[in-house]
């Protein structure tokens, strides 16, 4: 039998942080994975700038865009520190006293994870593109054990084919293909199309973490390109609790961008958003006779755009007239209706995908025994701030302990 063609105990497509996070994880058991790259961890690389957000220190289901409750089950499996410790032959940065950020480069972070999982005993399979999963039965179960009160499950096993005609048989399926976002490190769709083909219900997905493109009334943010200030968004929704996000917002020649949009973006549902571009400042008592564009907390070049979009001149605050002032004063809630997103080429990640709720508490498909969906093609995504990828490294945590104890008792047993 050729690697390619024996039955593993335990095959993962997709060797992103969820899929090594979890051969990591697995012992003494046989384990492939497929990658349809030439190279493993492509998002993890270029992931936190090249230092690679590993964790952060405050993680709870409010950093989430999904199922609140899934999502805290799933985070009291895997603190922080367990990642740390992981990674421990590592150094970290820890930034704005939350983040940890790898102190050398995020190509240490997957080195640590690749030579975990080769520890472990997987296999990666590269340039296997994968485009269909079906279920055959097990040619190694006799045709005696075929009728020995084992039920169909039992007797069935996955067969996995790639784009170039390779088949690969497991027991165990692993789907950690990732989402659509960054098409250029390997994203793409195979993990809805497996989950739909197994009658699984997938949420439409959008690209989330990501800059907003602007309508003509903000064509002025245009000209602002590589001006950053510090702002803050306020999203509010027919029955939806006003979220706010603080932060950085950056001009750039499609639109706006920056960790106060990007995170604006995860929950942004088509409509008007709200911008305070002077979150920390009070314009009562302004007496000074200087121009607005210096006296304002307020990159000069921002301020000079924002009063030629309103057709004003830069004079003291004094000397506008009330309907003059009032215009100025929307500075502090600049409504606005983003034209769309930078698309899923932009996206750090995607939000939408499996429906959380189609899946058990060990990420095993309610509808196909021994399917399980792992990382980003879940319908959570987290906020900016290693909410991702420790959700990845988490659910993988599940799945892992899971078949531990499936395939444990499956060898006591036999
Ligand atoms: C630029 C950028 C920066 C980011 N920075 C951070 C950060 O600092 N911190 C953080 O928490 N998150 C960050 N994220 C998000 C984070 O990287 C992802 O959410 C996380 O990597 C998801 O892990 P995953 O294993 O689920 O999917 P992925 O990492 O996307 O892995 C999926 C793997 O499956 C493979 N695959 C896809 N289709 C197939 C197929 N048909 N056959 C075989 N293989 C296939 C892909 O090639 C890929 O290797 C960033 C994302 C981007 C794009």
């Amino acid at each position: 039998m050729t690697a390619a063609n024996q039955i593993y105990d335990i095959l993962i497509i997709g060797a992103g942080a969820a899929g090594l996070f979890l051969a990591a994880n697995l012992h003494g058991k046989s384990v492939a994975i497929l990658e349809k790259n030439p190279s493993a961890g492509k998002k993890i690389i270029a992931s936190g700038g090249g230092k690679c957000n590993v964790t952060n220190r405050y993680i709870s289901a409010q950093n989430y865009l999904g199922d609140e409750e899934f999502v805290t089950k799933t985070l009291l499996n895997l603190d922080f520190s367990e990642v740390l410790e992981f990674f421990s032959e590592l150094k970290f940065k820890e930034i704005k006293q939350n983040q940890f950020f790898c102190a050398s480069s995020a190509k240490d972070v997957l080195g640590v994870l690749l030579r975990a999982s080769q520890q472990s005993g997987a296999k990666i399979f590269y340039n296997c593109d994968v485009k269909s999963v079906s279920k055959i039965s097990d040619p190694t179960k006799s045709d005696a054990n075929a009728h020995n009160g084992l039920s169909n499950s039992q007797n069935e096993i996955f067969e996995i084919l790639t784009h170039n005609g390779q088949k690969f048989s497991c027991k165990h399926l692993v789907i950690a293909s990732g989402g659509l976002s960054y098409k250029a490190l390997g994203a793409s769709d195979i993990g809805y199309e497996i989950a739909m083909s197994f009658g699984m219900q997938v949420a439409r997905t959008a690209p989330a973490l990501v800059g907003f493109t602007v309508q003509k009334d903000e064509f002025w943010f245009k000209n602002l390109s590589g001006v950053s200030l510090n702002a803050e968004i306020s999203l509010s929704a027919k029955n939806i609790a006003e979220r706010k996000f603080s932060g950085d917002v950056l001009f750039t020649h499609k639109g706006i961008s920056g960790p106060a949009v990007l995170n604006a973006s995860l929950f942004w549902q088509k409509g008007t958003m709200s911008i305070n571009f002077l979150p920390n400042f009070s314009f009562k008592n302004l007496n000074s006779k200087k121009q607005l564009s210096t006296i304002l907390p307020l990159p000069k070049r921002f301020t000079l755009e924002f009063l030629k979009s309103i057709n004003l001149a830069d004079n003291s605050f004094n000397e506008y007239s009330q309907a003059e002032k009032t215009e100025i004063l929307k500075l502090q809630e600049y409504k606005f209706a983003p034209a769309g997103t930078f698309g899923f080429e932009r996206a750090e990640v995607t939000k939408g995908g499996v429906l959380t709720n189609e899946l058990n508490q060990n990420f095993e498909s309610k509808k196909q025994r021994n399917l399980y969906f792992i990382g980003e093609v879940l319908d959570v995504t987290g906020m900016l701030g290693g909410y991702n990828i420790h959700f990845a490294f988490a659910s993988a945590k599940v799945v892992s302990d899971c078949l531990e104890l499936r395939l444990e008792r499956w060898l006591n047993y036999n």
